[in-house]
């Protein structure tokens, strides 16, 4: 089923990461399990505890930060350097492991660790430092959060993703559940504009029946081995 394709939209989610290192919020120990999830990833948590929250995102930003991307990451950057089609890449994780293997053209549509919105004004601050609820906006010294999407909050760069699952003539879902949405319904997007559409995954996603084709297994071998097909045909 694999030919010559236009544009290519790559789904990464917590799967791909969690071969660098990186556990997730479903995962029993770590970060995670020293905090409700419901009070560092909600907008009431934030406001009822802002200093807890802070805490937790520097901890996370610390660990995210000392992450290497693993040889998955480094085939998308690959594929980018040596294929002639459009090749975007949203992800679902708030890590920056693609950046850090140099891949382009990638969509946080829950956020990035590495970055925190003035609550005020909207201006985003780049930090890789612990950040302190006492710290403000340089512009008009409001307060500061994480410029991660909090549980009920909209995705970043709706219109963008909506037009490039409309455009994709191949979406590749990688290492993401199928049970958060939106994007566990991207597939379904593409479909209905007559993409080829295939899931990358340790196991099975719960959305499988909506891909055409469906890749178990450690996803930092199967990925290397799927762009390498790809690659023969761009
Ligand atoms: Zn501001």
């Amino acid at each position: 089923m694999l030919r010559k394709f236009r544009k290519i939209v790559f789904l990464t989610g917590a799967g791909i990461s969690a071969e660098s290192g990186l556990a997730t919020f479903r995962d029993t120990n770590g970060l995670w399990n020293n905090y409700d999830a419901e009070v560092v990833a909600s907008l009431h948590g934030f406001q009822a505890n802002p200093s807890l929250v802070h805490q937790f995102y520097n901890e996370l930003r610390k660990q995210m930060f000392a992450a290497q991307p693993n040889s998955a990451h480094l085939a998308l950057t690959h594929l980018q350097q040596h294929s002639h089609a459009d090749i975007q890449i949203i992800t679902q994780n708030i890590d920056t492991l693609h950046e850090k293997a140099l891949s382009q053209n990638v969509w946080h549509i829950h956020g990035q660790i590495n970055q925190l919105r003035c609550i005020n004004c909207g201006k985003i601050t780049e930090t890789w430092e612990p950040w302190a609820e006492n710290h403000r906006c340089c512009s008009c010294f409001g307060e500061l959060r994480p410029n991660i999407v909090f549980f009920g909050e909209e995705i970043f760069f709706s219109p963008k993703i909506e037009q490039l699952l409309n455009e994709a003539d191949l979406f590749v879902a990688i290492g993401t559940s199928g049970t958060i949405p939106p994007a566990s319904t991207f597939v379904c997007d593409v479909r209905q504009h007559s993409g080829l559409t295939i899931a990358l995954n340790l196991e099975k996603p719960a959305n499988y029946r909506d891909f055409d084709i469906v890749i178990n297994g450690q996803i930092s071998k199967t990925l290397p081995r799927f762009i390498e097909k790809l690659l023969i045909y761009q």
